[in-house]
């Protein structure tokens, strides 16, 4: 269908872009974008060079994983992704990777508190740690569910990687970075064995109820 080109353009070039800055790596990481106005989301496909994708390897689905549109196989990870835009109507990207420094704290089972103003803002209070489920089973799906409900942008699979959510595909990206950021900075904070600080509560409570009114102010916005 023509409507859903604009979606699946906008997967290829992303792909891309994070291919190069060396985000993505190979065939690892998955992204998709919810196609506005329908119950449906644009996903890269399973075990596919992102590189080399153009728009017809790029697969359509709706919230049952039923394949819309799309040669290949989707991603396995579709079912997570299904998952997010059911419960979280002010989310229209989901990128998950398997970025080095969250993936370590994915590994020591270790959530990110409120550091930052700016990470609490775009991120959540927290970034928390969805517990483990092997990948593309329904188990990790009802898992993420349950934990995207806390309107976070932000999440750490344990034993496997990173999940982030945006307003849009550029909002995903540049939540993606600024966990990176954190989770680096944490990392090296946990090495020096010193009390880590976090910001005021208040603070922390002003910041998230700022993303707090950005969601309420999206998720009307959608009309399904
Ligand atoms: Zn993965």
């Amino acid at each position: 269908m023509q409507y859903f080109n604009t979606f699946k353009q906008c997967i290829v070039e992303t792909a891309l872009r994070l291919l190069e800055q060396d985000v993505l790596k190979g065939t690892g990481g998955n992204l998709s974008v919810r196609v506005t106005g329908q119950q449906a989301f644009a996903i890269t496909p399973s075990n596919f060079d992102y590189a080399q994708m153009t728009l017809d390897d790029v697969c359509v689905l709706d919230w049952e994983s039923t394949l819309l549109e799309g040669a290949r196989k989707p991603s396995i990870e579709s079912g997570m992704h299904a998952a997010v835009y059911e419960t979280r109507p002010d989310v229209n990207a989901v990128i998950h990777t398997h970025q080095p420094y969250a993936s370590a704290l994915a590994l020591i089972n270790k959530p990110i508190p409120a550091l930052y103003d700016e990470q609490v803002r775009f991120l959540g209070r927290s970034v928390e740690i969805i517990p483990y489920a092997p990948s593309g089973t329904g188990f990790l799906k009802k898992k993420v569910q349950a934990k995207v409900r806390n309107g976070h942008n932000a999440f750490i699979l344990k034993n496997h990687g990173a999940l982030v959510l945006g307003s849009d595909i550029e909002r995903a990206i540049h939540n993606l970075y600024l966990l990176e950021k954190c989770a680096l900075t944490y990392l090296l904070a946990l090495c020096t064995g010193e009390k880590i600080s976090r910001i005021p509560l208040a603070v922390r409570e002003i910041a998230f109820a700022k993303l707090r009114a950005d969601e309420k102010r999206q998720g009307d916005k959608e009309t399904w």
